[in-house]
């Protein structure tokens, strides 16, 4: 199956039952991080931990109560084979949620996070299977990757830097041979990382836009502003304003599709937002990068 390659690492580990768990480590019952009432056994770890057991029934599927593993890794064989997509991306957002509990408790995830993630994952496991651009790729490459043919990407960061007291935002836009088309970055003042991310891709868009690009890819790594942005209606919030202007940009006579991706592929987006929160500018656009930005392109 057409999977990223550490969902299937992980894949083979649930069903020789050997994921790493507290208790697999410890050989004994060691509890679990995410609700300290049960020993971390796998099947605890993934389907029985309240957590996540509420996860797993939020998508209609229902794994056994009080069933021996083998009765549960039937169910879970089952439920894999009538919906693989789904039930692949559920059960990374599950371990990652995990990890998330075990290595950042000061930072828990909500449950419609982890849904919106899954969902956002298993359409698109099915479009990587279907499609024959291999640049269609997923979010979990760690790696900036170039657009298919015929269009351009949008790479869009936002951030607060220093306790707070600076704000920048930064986008580049590249063509699919990799090069460096056009990029602006400026600073807020503003104390919400979300409003960062949100114009960050407010001024990426638009400057593709201006520069008539009409096959548009635009990558975000906050989840915040890409849930926010595919909500079909717009909730009353202090950036209403900004996600119907997005929206609106949106719906001019072009294609922008959004991308959900790794912090890591979107560094040159990070560094341009880095660089103009320091340099209090608050807009500056180029048509040719910096000296800076080459020796990272
Ligand atoms: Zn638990």
């Amino acid at each position: 199956m057409k999977v990223p390659e550490k969902i299937n690492m992980l894949l083979w580990l649930l069903f020789h039952d050997v994921v790493p768990t507290a208790t697999f480590r410890f050989r004994r019952g060691h509890a679990c991080t995410c609700c300290s009432i049960s020993s971390e056994t796998m099947a605890h770890c993934f389907f029985f931990c309240p957590k996540f057991y509420l996860i797993w029934l939020r998508f209609g599927f229902c794994p056994p109560n009080n069933a021996s593993s083998i009765v549960l890794l039937d169910r879970v064989r089952s439920i894999f084979s009538s919906h693989a997509f789904l039930f692949c991306a559920v059960l990374w957002w599950v371990w990652r949620d995990r990890n998330n509990d075990v290595f950042c408790p000061g930072d828990p995830w909500n449950m419609d996070k982890i849904v919106g993630l899954s969902h956002h994952n298993a359409n698109e496991f099915e479009l990587l299977s279907s499609s024959r651009h291999p640049s269609f790729s997923s979010h979990f490459c760690l790696d900036w990757e170039p657009p298919p043919p015929h269009f351009v990407k949008v790479n869009c960061d936002g951030s607060i830097f220093i306790c707070g007291q600076l704000a920048g935002f930064g986008c580049i836009i590249r063509s699919p041979d990799e090069n460096y088309l056009r990029g602006c970055s400026g600073c807020i003042s503003t104390d919400s990382s979300l409003v960062c991310e949100l114009l960050a891709i407010w001024h990426g868009l638009f400057l593709a836009w201006e520069a008539c690009f009409r096959n548009v890819l635009c990558e975000t790594y906050c989840w915040e502003a890409y849930n926010l942005l595919h909500q079909d209606s717009v909730e009353v919030c202090d950036h209403q304003d900004l996600i119907f202007r997005i929206k609106s940009i949106m719906l001019r006579h072009w294609s922008v599709r959004f991308m959900l991706i790794q912090c890591t592929a979107n560094s040159i987006a990070d560094f341009l937002a880095r660089n103009d929160a320091t340099s209090q500018l608050d807009y500056s656009e180029r048509s040719t990068p910096s000296n800076d930005l080459l020796t990272l392109l």
